[in-house]
This record gives structure tokens, C-alpha cells and sequence, in this order.
């Protein structure tokens, strides 16, 4: 297990919401070791003195249900160092002794390929890893020259591509729940299923993030990277294992068989909207246009919803449906399979039978499978809805994908050609946006959003 963390950016909001009450779950846990050890990289001009008062302050406000033993762990095993990234010379006591390092890039975006390269000459040991967090890359160029650089440096078991929903319990339920239940794949195919939606709706809106959200927006935001991943684990072939390579092959299998979006039918297969103002639980919310630090020229689209479907034998004739949006009225983030109706009734006259869906619930978390059951009187029927109760998850997701990078287990890491092929979806949906073929509609904040695509 490697012994040694630095978090690049480590004063950012990333390292203060996720990552350090990660380490915290992990001390708490027991998975790390005493001779573990946080090196925190950043611009502020800090002592560790500072960092740590800072650790602290950071758990208290987003660790809230951990020890406060914990926390003090947390910072005393930190040590803070004031460097730039980019600059290989400072990077050299970052890395410095012959002991494997896993540098996790919290950083934005534009910074990675330069503190790859930095890391690299400023001589991490071998076995170390490197975790980029997402977007990899803006767009499918940028993704494909992100990934050549960081292929002439380290090879790819030595790069982990973080995306955190593949770490969450909710999601890894799809998977044991669809590959260890015999009862489900002779149905799990477009002969019994019509519709997947995989929606990802908050009622959160922006929470000062303008200055990162305002030049991506809701499609590279969730969609093209945690909503096709989803797609990915729902409609993938079967795996051998769960190894990097068969999850990651099979993964990329769905991506290229996702038919590809032609300009001229972009306006019916996707739509993009902007919450105006409104309410949420009561409070006022502002227009996405009016909020701090955004541009609205920029039209950057809150909500985004695509329907795809996909050319493969197991697939062809089901809709996939993906949307997201931001300051909606309810949270709703789950996988839902709908299946096709009966092929005959015999209660016809005595009600209707709805067609099946399997819920799977992302956060919280659920599975719920929606049946026809008998109705009050013989011969009529009524909805029956099967229910689960859930274990507590042993860890957050950061947690896992922190243990999964500390001890090289690259299982859930985005692979290269999974990130390429992300992009390479979305990419003509991107281009119809650009040039306006699909019009920027309006919800109110608190709403349920932009009517839902034809299917
Ligand atoms: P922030 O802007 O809050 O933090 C970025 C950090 O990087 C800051 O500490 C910044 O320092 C530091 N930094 C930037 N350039 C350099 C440099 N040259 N040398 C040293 N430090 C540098 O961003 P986030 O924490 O929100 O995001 C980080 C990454 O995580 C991004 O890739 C984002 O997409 C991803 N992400 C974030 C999520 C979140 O909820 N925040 C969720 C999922 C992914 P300074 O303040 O001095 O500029």
C-alpha cells in the first residue's frame, strides 16, 4: 500500500468537501497505517500550522458525524507545502525518498498536463500513481492530447481517472444487482425493456461555483462523464471479471455502439434549458443569469437531457434517456428500467396492468421494483411495489476511490479510451448547441424542469 499522499490543490473546495473527510473515513476505519502521511500542496502561503487549523475547520464543517479524534489525526499527520505545481523544481520535495507516491491532481483542469509533466521530472518513485480528477480535457482534442501526454510520461496502470459515482455503493448495486441474479439476464435486453432513464436532478444550485460551472454547464458537468458511466454499467455485455481491463473493454464496447447524433435531428433527441428565478423549500433563488460570477451571454445551459440510442444486439429498439439539471424542485438521481407491457391481459376489463420498473436509487440509495399485484376485489388488479433496505456504506465514495488509488486497484479508473469515447458522444451534441439548432429554453428555479423529450 502506498504510504505517502500529496493533494495538488489542496486548499481548494474539492480537498475541503470531499478528500479530507475521505482520509478522515479512512483513518477512522483503520485502513491507513500510523506512518501514513498527507502532504498538502498549495499556492496560500501557509505553515503547516495553518493547513492543519484549516483541516480542522474543513471536518467540522463537512465531517460532521466523525470523532473528533479523527480529525485531529487528520491534520497532525498533514504537512503543508507552498509550491507551483507546474514548477518541477518545487515539485522535487513533494516527491522527494525512494518510496511510491499517489499525487491526486485537484487542480483545475487547464493545470494537469503541466503538474504531470512537473511530477514526472521532479522524479516520482516507481509503483507511484497519478489521480486526475474530471473533466480529462474540455473537449474530444483536449481529451485525446491530455491522454498522449500523460501516456509519454506513465503508463496507463500508473494513471487513475477519478470518477467518484462509480465508487458510490448506489451505483456498484446496479452492477452486482444485474450480474449476480440469475432472474434478470434473459430480461436485461431491448426485447423486455423499452426505456432506461438515468437522471441525475438537484435541487442544489450553484453554491458559489460560478467561476467553474459558468464555462462548462450541465452536460460536461454530469452528463458526459458520471451519466455515461451509468449507461455504460447498465448496458454493458456481461464482464468476465471485474479486472480493469474486461470492466473498461466492455464499457467501451456501449460507447462506440451509442448511434452517432446527426446535427439535423439534435433538436429532437436533446434538449437544454437555464433555471430563471424562483423558490426551493421555501427560500428565494435567484436566476442562473443574475448569480455572482456568471456570464449570462455565455448561455450556459443548468439543465441538460439527451435520449440516445445504441446499435448492438442486446439493445437496439431501447431508448436511453439521460438528464440532469440543477435547482429543480426535487431531487431525483436514479437508474430506471422500464419494461415493456405484457403481450396479452387477460384482465382486461378489471384495470390495467402499469408496465414494470426497476428503480435503482443513487442517493439515497434504493431498489425498488414495480409490479401488478391483485387489486380490492377478484380479478382486478393493483400497483405492488417491492422495496430493499440497505447496509450503511462502510465508506463515502472518496473514501473507497482514495483506498482503491493507495493500493493500485485501478478497477474503477477511467481508462484513456473510456474518456475519448465520452467525448466523442457528446461531441455532436456539442456542435448543435454551438451553433443553435437546439433552442436554450427557461424553467423556473424550484420547477420540474423543461418538458421531458418525446420518446
Ligand atoms: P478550486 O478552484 O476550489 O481548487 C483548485 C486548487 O488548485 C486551489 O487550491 C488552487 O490554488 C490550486 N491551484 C491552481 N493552480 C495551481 C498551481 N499552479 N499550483 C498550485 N496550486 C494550484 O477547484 P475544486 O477544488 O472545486 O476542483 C478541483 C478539481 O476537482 C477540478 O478538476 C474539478 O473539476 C474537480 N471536481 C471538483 C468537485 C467539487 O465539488 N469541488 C467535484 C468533482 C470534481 P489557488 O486557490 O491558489 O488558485
Amino acid at each position: 500500500m502506498i504510504r505517502k499522499l500529496a493533494i495538488l490543490g489542496a486548499t481548494g473546495d474539492l480537498t475541503a468537501r470531499y478528500l479530507l473527510p475521505a482520509l478522515a473515513a479512512l483513518h477512522c476505519a483503520g485502513e491507513l497505517g500510523d506512518d501514513f502521511q498527507l502532504v498538502a500542496v498549495g499556492r496560500e502561503d501557509w505553515t503547516d500550522e495553518t493547513f492543519r487549523k484549516w483541516v480542522e475547520a474543513q471536518l467540522e464543517r463537512h465531517a460532521t458525524k466523525l470523532p473528533a479524534k479523527v480529525k485531529r489525526t487528520v491534520a497532525a499527520t498533514s504537512r503543508y507545502q507552498r509550491a507551483d505545481v507546474t514548477d518541477p523544481s518545487s515539485m522535487t520535495a513533494v516527491v522527494h525518498g525512494p518510496e511510491p507516491l499517489a499525487a491526486y491532481l485537484a487542480l483545475p483542469p487547464s493545470v494537469f498536463a503541466g503538474a504531470v509533466q512537473a511530477l514526472h521530472r521532479a522524479g516520482t518513485a516507481p509503483g507511484s500513481i497519478v489521480a486526475l480528477e474530471k473533466p480529462f480535457g474540455e473537449n474530444l482534442d483536449e481529451a485525446i492530447e491530455l491522454n498522449r501526454r500523460l501516456s509519454s510520461l506513465y503508463p496507463e496502470q500508473a494513471i487513475f481517472r477519478v470518477d467518484h459515482f462509480l465508487a458510490m455503493t448506489s451505483v456498484q448495486n446496479i452492477l452486482a444487482t444485474r450480474l449476480a441474479n440469475r432472474v434478470l439476464e434473459p430480461i436485461w435486453n431491448s426485447a423486455h425493456i423499452s426505456r432506461v432513464d438515468i437522471v441525475w436532478d438537484e435541487t442544489l444550485g450553484l453554491e458559489g461555483r460560478a467561476g467553474y460551472y459558468d464555462g462548462v454547464g450541465a452536460l460536461k458537468d454530469v452528463l458526459q462523464n458520471h451519466l455515461l458511466q451509468l449507461l455504460c454499467l447498465v448496458a454493458m455485455e456481461p464482464p468476465i471479471s471485474l479486472g480493469d481491463c474486461d470492466l473498461s473493454d466492455r464499457k467501451v464496447d456501449v460507447l462506440r455502439s451509442i448511434r452517432p447524433l446527426r446535427l439535423e435531428e439534435a433538436a429532437h433527441w436533446t434538449s437544454r434549458a437555464r433555471y430563471t428565478g424562483g423558490q426551493i423549500g421555501g427560500q428565494a433563488v435567484p436566476a442562473y443569469a443574475e448569480e455572482d460570477g456568471v456570464e449570462p451571454e455565455r448561455r450556459t445551459e443548468t439543465f441538460a437531457e439527451v435520449q440516445l440510442e445504441l446499435d448492438s444486439p442486446r439493445w437496439t429498439g431501447t431508448i436511453f434517456r439521460l438528464r440532469t439539471g440543477k435547482a429543480l424542485g426535487r431531487d431525483q438521481k436514479e437508474v430506471a428500467l422500464h419494461f415493456r407491457p405484457v403481450p396479452h391481459l387477460a384482465f382486461a376489463h378489471h384495470g390495467k396492468a402499469q408496465p414494470n420498473v426497476l428503480r435503482f436509487g443513487l442517493e439515497p440509495e434504493s431498489v425498488v421494483l414495480e409490479l401488478t399485484g391483485t387489486g380490492p376485489r377478484t380479478g382486478t388488479l393493483a400497483p405492488l411495489t417491492l422495496g430493499a433496505d440497505f447496509a450503511a456504506a462502510e465508506l463515502p465514495a472518496y473514501a473507497q476511490l482514495l483506498l482503491d488509488i493507495l493500493t493500485s486497484n485501478s478497477t474503477l479508473s477511467i481508462r484513456a479510451d473510456e474518456a475519448e469515447e465520452s467525448w466523442r458522444v457528446v461531441t455532436p451534441i456539442l456542435d448543435a448547441w454551438s451553433k443553435n439548432l437546439v433552442p436554450l429554453q427557461e424553467y423556473a428555479a424550484g420547477s420540474d424542469g423543461p418538458p421531458p423529450l418525446p420518446s
